[in-house]
């Protein structure tokens, strides 16, 4: 499970150009800063809005394998 998590992809928006930079939970929980590949400046993640967005994928991760548990059945 925490795997799992570790390989989703979470959208960061850049600060500088404003667009959506994808990068995996597992690697920003061990580096949390990164280049955007618009405008090639560096982008910080914010501790808080990463908690947020993994809270949101940890969400969407039950929620999906909810669905999975029923078509099982
Ligand atoms: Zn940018």
């Amino acid at each position: 499970m925490k795997n799992m998590l570790d390989s989703q992809a979470i959208e960061i928006p850049c600060p500088h150009c404003q667009r959506k930079l994808s990068e995996t939970i597992g690697k920003l929980k061990t580096n949390p800063v990164l280049r955007c590949r618009y405008c090639s400046n560096e982008v910080k993640v914010d501790a808080t809005q990463m908690r947020t967005e993994i809270a949101k994928v940890e969400q969407s991760l039950a929620k999906l394998q909810r669905s999975l548990g029923r078509l099982g059945k």
